[in-house]
């Protein structure tokens, strides 16, 4: 029998803060990023190039700092830094599993990670090697769910997945304090800006619609559901236009 095709050749994989911090809620749990590390495997052994986007929630927020009276940029350039962290343990627990990775920073580190540079980071892709983008866009006042959508332009991917914790996809109403919340399959773009869905931020989602780049929303905390996702089955949330 022939082997199924994914439906998505290049990826950006955005895995937040949160998600990496498993149950605790902080720091990096590594029952969870082994399992996020496998799955990237399996979907890398489909051929598909995939880049990540992390973000850094589980160490700092630029919000956190702000309501203790520091400055915003600051802050932020902490969370940034914080971004850093997860994406060497992700680097690491990759290439303990054979796989080739690059890690590139929007802020230098040069003993730690590439410059991010577009060409190359797509050349990385082209040659098989997994790429992790760090230290969000490198600006402050914004969120690294605004660097998963503008990476995915830049590099032309195919759909971004948002890989959550602790919910399935897309509800009109939090399922946590509602029953019969319902959760959304297929969403527009000015869906989630009209129904002030807190999916991403309302930059995210405006580039994401701009350039016309869909996005699945997901339960990470299933074992291969990033596998599922790429192959085109119907899990969580699609968040796009036909
Ligand atoms: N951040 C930033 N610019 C960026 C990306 C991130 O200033 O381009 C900062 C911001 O303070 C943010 C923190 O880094 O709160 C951590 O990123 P984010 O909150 O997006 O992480 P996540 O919620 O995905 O864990």
């Amino acid at each position: 029998m022939e082997e199924r095709k994914p439906k998505y050749r290049r990826i950006v994989l955005k895995i937040s803060g949160e998600a990496l911090a498993g149950p605790s809620g902080f720091g990096i749990d590594f029952n969870v990023l082994d399992s996020i590390a496998r799955q990237v495997k399996d979907v890398h052994d489909k051929k598909v190039q995939v880049s990540m986007v992390v973000g850094g929630g589980n160490f700092w927020r630029g919000a956190k700092g702000e309501a203790y009276g520091m400055d915003r940029a600051v802050s932020d350039y902490m969370g940034m830094l914080a971004t850093v962290i997860n994406c060497m343990a992700l680097q690491e627990r990759l290439e303990k599993l054979g796989l080739e990775t690059r890690l590139m920073t929007s802020i230098e580190m040069r003993e730690v990670a590439e410059p991010y540079i577009r060409r190359k980071a797509i050349h990385h892709l082209d040659m098989g090697r997994v790429v992790i983008f760090g230290a969000g866009s490198g600006n402050p006042y914004f969120s690294t769910d605004t660097t998963a959508a503008l990476r995915a332009a830049e590099i032309g991917a195919d759909i971004i997945l948002m890989a959550k914790r602790g919910t399935d996809g897309v509800y009109d109403s939090d399922p946590n304090v509602n029953p019969d919340a319902r959760r959304f399959t297929r969403l527009d773009y000015m869906d989630l800006i009209q129904k002030q869905l807190k999916v991403m931020d309302a930059t995210a989602t405006t580039l994401c619609m701009d350039n016309r780049i869909p996005m699945i929303v997901f339960d990470i905390d299933i074992y291969g559901n990033i596998e599922r996702a790429v192959m085109g089955e119907e899990i969580g949330t699609y968040v796009g236009r036909d």
